[in-house]
Parts: structure tokens; sequence; C-alpha cells
């Protein structure tokens, strides 16, 4: 039997996602597949960050930081309790970006887009006892977002469910023939093997880094479009210095890094740009690339790390649209949608680039793009839209919430249920009167009514998805609690 929707998504990163939510959202029947887990790839190896971008405002690339910027307020309002304001600390040189130029940038950036929820910019001079180097005497501060990217992805594929799409993950569209009005697309099941075909009337090509081969090897297409691989690299150590602020660090090349204050013990320390032309989905961190996140960290702190500090790494594929420039730091972090079809032929939408922070705007471009297809759409509507589980106005608030009807709950594990689900949570803990009510404590707080969960509403199969991208306790699980955690999710476990 063969399926039919409106709307047949590939690739279940940021972008497919939000494609999927605001399509579904308008009307659209929508079915999204993911060769891997929701948001393995790019989606969960980003920076982290929703910001407007202050280093492309040197590329003068105006209109994405406006949109960036406006977005963060969005975003924040939307997801509160995975999105979080985040306060920086520019370190001044004077050799490397002279005052002058920073305080003109930190002034457009904060006016090219209306701030409601963040402070302006400031400069502030260094007390003694901050952990930067006696030389820097004086910073900028100003605001931007953290988000925890990965459940990002879920909760917007969570939203995209809730308006009737079908999201499945392991699944591969490994092939698509055009037809005038319709595609006819294979999907093969990662577990089982098992072949599907699908009928739908749009194709949309969410791929990320993968976008350029799935239009070659299985649409066998060529596109007006190219992407270039970029990679880039994350290290995690202990947190250097426990002041709630983030650092960003001017490197002699011209390019930054950030220093993220990263979950309660740690910072995050990245990125770097390294042209790549590997398989995407195998990618890691090299020598040369901690050297050079350690050396520049080494250069303005007064804690001195080493390579035996590292707790963790993480890299990344950026699939960014192609622009001819010399160096992938030039290279616009823009994205662009293209829709193509002719009298006799199917539509094909394509996503080039883009960033974590626009894809919202990206996705509502992307189905804008349909109404012609589809002239009974709904109209835009993601904007005033809350994120599963972001139905409150303030994270300490909903923790002392949480507290009064869970008593019987540490308090450490209220304050992460509650920024990793929001109201949520109440799900989560569903009719749990007690501890033992949660069922087996796999450790750290992670107790078997949790697990259910996640696998039951969140498409986790794996300890990786449960560990690494529905939360973080993969920094403090150690091998024999993460094989525990796999033997149960085999089956295999003893739930009592
Ligand atoms: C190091 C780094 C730092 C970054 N920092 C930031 C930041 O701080 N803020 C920000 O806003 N942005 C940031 N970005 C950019 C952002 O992460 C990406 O733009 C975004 O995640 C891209 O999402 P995507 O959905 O296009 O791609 P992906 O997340 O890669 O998703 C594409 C998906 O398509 C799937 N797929 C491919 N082929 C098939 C197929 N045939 N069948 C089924 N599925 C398929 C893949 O498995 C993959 O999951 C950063 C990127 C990198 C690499």
């Amino acid at each position: 039997m063969t399926d039919k929707v409106d709307l047949l998504v590939v690739g279940g990163g940021i972008n497919g996602v939000g494609i999927a939510a605001d399509a579904a959202g308008r009307g659209l029947s929508v079915l999204l597949c993911e060769q891997q887990d929701l948001g393995w790839a790019t989606s969960s190896s980003s920076s982290k960050l929703i910001h407007g971008g202050l280093r492309y405002l040197e590329q003068y690339e105006f209109r994405l930081v406006h949109q960036a910027l406006a977005e963060r307020e969005v975003l924040l309002k939307n997801a509160p309790h995975i999105i979080r304001p985040l306060r920086f600390r520019l370190p001044h040189r004077a050799h490397l970006r002279p005052a002058w130029l920073i305080r003109t940038g930190l002034f457009l950036y904060d006016h090219l887009a209306r701030r409601v929820s963040l402070p302006p910019s400031a400069r502030v001079r260094m007390a003694p006892g901050s952990p930067l180097k006696a030389d820097i005497r004086e910073c900028f501060e100003y605001s931007d977002g953290w988000v925890d990217d990965a459940r990002l992805v879920i909760l917007v594929a969570r939203q995209a469910r809730n308006h009737g799409a079908s999201i499945l993950p392991h699944t591969r569209c490994t092939g698509a023939q055009r037809h005038q009005d319709y595609w006819r697309v294979t999907l093969q099941d990662a577990g089982t093997g098992r072949v599907r075909q699908v009928q739908t009337r749009v194709l949309a090509n969410a791929a990320g880094p993968w976008v350029g081969r799935f239009f070659k090897d299985d649409l066998k297409l060529q596109s007006q479009n190219r992407i270039r691989l970029v990679k880039g690299s994350h290290i995690l150590v202990p947190r250097i210095k426990d002041d709630g602020y983030a650092y960003i660090l001017q490197h002699r090349d011209g390019r930054i890094v950030f220093v993220i204050p990263y979950e309660q013990a740690y910072s995050l320390i990245g990125t770097t740009e390294v042209e790549f032309d590997g398989e995407p989905g195998k990618v890691s961190i090299s020598d040369p690339e901690i050297r050079y996140l350690l050396d520049t960290v080494n250069d303005y702190f007064c804690a001195q790390l080493a390579p035996s500090d590292l707790v963790h790494s993480y890299s990344g594929i950026r699939p960014l649209l192609e622009d001819n420039r010399l160096e992938a730091r030039q290279v616009s972090r823009d994205y662009r949608v293209e829709l193509s079809h002719g009298d006799d032929q199917a539509a094909l939408l394509t996503v080039f680039g883009g960033k974590i922070t626009t894809y919202r705007r990206l996705a509502q471009a992307a189905v804008n793009h349909l109404v012609g297809l589809f002239p009974g759409m709904g109209r835009p509507w993601t904007a005033d839209s809350l994120l599963p589980g972001g139905d409150f106005s303030d994270l300490p608030i909903l923790i002392c919430q949480l507290q009064q009807d869970y008593p019987w709950l540490p308090g450490d594990l209220v304050a992460r249920l509650a920024r990793q689900y929001g109201t949520l949570t109440q799900g989560v803990l569903q009719d749990c009167r007690s501890v033992p009510d949660l069922g087996r404590h796999f450790g750290h707080g992670l107790y078997q009514r949790e697990v259910d969960y996640l696998c039951e509403q969140e498409w986790a199969r794996s300890t990786e998805d449960i560990l690494w991208r529905r939360t973080k306790l993969g920094l403090q699980f150690d091998q024999a609690q993460t094989l525990a955690l796999q033997d149960y999710l085999a089956g295999t476990g003893d739930a009592s």
C-alpha cells in the first residue's frame, strides 16, 4: 500500500522538524523521515547560542543579524525552559580590534532589532580577582541566548506531531521518482530494513550536510546552489570560573572563540573552522583543533588548561551556502530556500545553510513557498506558539511550584526536570507519589519513569539518545551505569 501526504520532509535536524511543524500547523498532511535519531547530526553539535552573531557585522551581514536578533526574543518567549539569556564578556585587547570598532558593533547589536528581555551592552572595568590575565583591564558586555539545541529539535518535533505530522526517526529516504504532480518516495527502516513507498505532492530536502548528496545520489538531480562543508569542534573542561559569564575571545587570526558555562560544572569551549570533504556522520576533533582552542583560552585566562583537562569533545559539520569566499569564517551563515517545479514536475523544496537561531523563520519562509500549491493552507502561526512545556513565564517560579507539588523529589532533580521539560514535568512524573514510584534508579537522578517517558514520548531508543541528546547525563554516567541502561532498553534488564 502507498501512503499519501502533502509534504514529505527528508531530514530530522532543526530545519526539517521546523518545516514539518510549520506545515502541519497550517493544515498540510506531513511525514518526516530521519535516517538516525532526531537532531543527532549538526543540530546537536552547535555552540548552542541563540544569537544575532556579533562577528557577522564585520561581514556587513546586517539583514542576517537583524533577523537573528529579532528571533532571539521570539525563541526566549516560546521556550523559556530550554532557552535562557546569557551575558557575554568580550575582553578588550586594543591591538586586536580597537575600542571604537567594538563600541560601534555593539551599538548596532543593541539597536538592529527590538530588545525586550535582554539588557543593553556595557563597558566594564575588571576588578581584582578577575579570571582574566592582568593585562586585560576592561571588557565589553552584551547579551544573547543559550539553547539546549538537541532538546529544541525534540520539542519542535513534538510540536509537529501535536499538529498531526508523522515523525519517523531511523528511516532513511533511499530514492524518489518524480511524476507530474507527485513524488513516489522510497523509505527504508534502519532497524528492520523494511521498505515502504509514500506518495507526496511536495518533497522537502532538509538533509543539512547531506543536502548535495541527496540531490545527486538519491534524486539524480543537479542543484543551482552548492554548500560548503566546514567542521567545527568544541571541548568541555571543568568550569573555569563560576562567575556566570560567557566569554568571547578574539584570536589573533581574526576568529573568535566562545567559553560558555555548561551544565552545572563545565565550560564549553569552541569553535573551530576546518574545511571538510568526508562523510558528515563520521566526524571528530583533531589534535590541532584541541591545541587551537586551549591556546586561545590560555592566552586570556589566568587558569591554564592542558589536553588532560578535557572531559568531552564533539564536532559537527556546518552546511554553509557556498558563496566562493576564500576563508570558511567569511562564508555567510544565511540560508536559502529553493522551490523547483515546472509545469510537468512535482515540487521540490530545498534548504541550504541556516542557523539554529533562524530555524523558525527558515521554516516559515519554506512553507510560504507552498501557498500556490495549497491555496487553502493556513497562515504563519509559529511566532506566537509556545513550544511544548514552555507555557510558563519564570523558571525559578516553575521550579518552586514543582517543589511544592512534589515535595519528596530531591531539589536538584526538580531543577533539572524543569529545565528540560518545563511544564511537561507533570507528564514525566504522572501519578508518582514517592521516590520508589519512579522505579529503578540508573544513576545521577535518572529513573525508570523518565526513561520510559523518553521512549514513549520523545522517540528515544538508545543510551546515546537518552544520555547525550534528551539529557546531558552522559557527562556523569560511568560505563557500568551506561551498560545497565542499555540492558534495560534492550528489554533484558531487571526493571525491579
Ligand atoms: C560547530 C557548529 C557551531 C554552531 N553554532 C551555532 C550556534 O551557536 N547558533 C546557531 O544558531 N547555529 C549554530 N550552528 C549552525 C546550526 O547548528 C546548523 O545550521 C543547523 O543545526 C543545521 O540544521 P539542519 O537541520 O539543516 O541539519 P542537521 O541537523 O544536520 O540535519 C540534517 C538531517 O538530515 C538527515 N538526513 C540526511 N540524509 C537523509 C536521508 N537520505 N534520509 C533521511 N534523513 C537524512 C541527517 O541524518 C540529519 O539528521 C553551528 C554549527 C556548527 C557545526
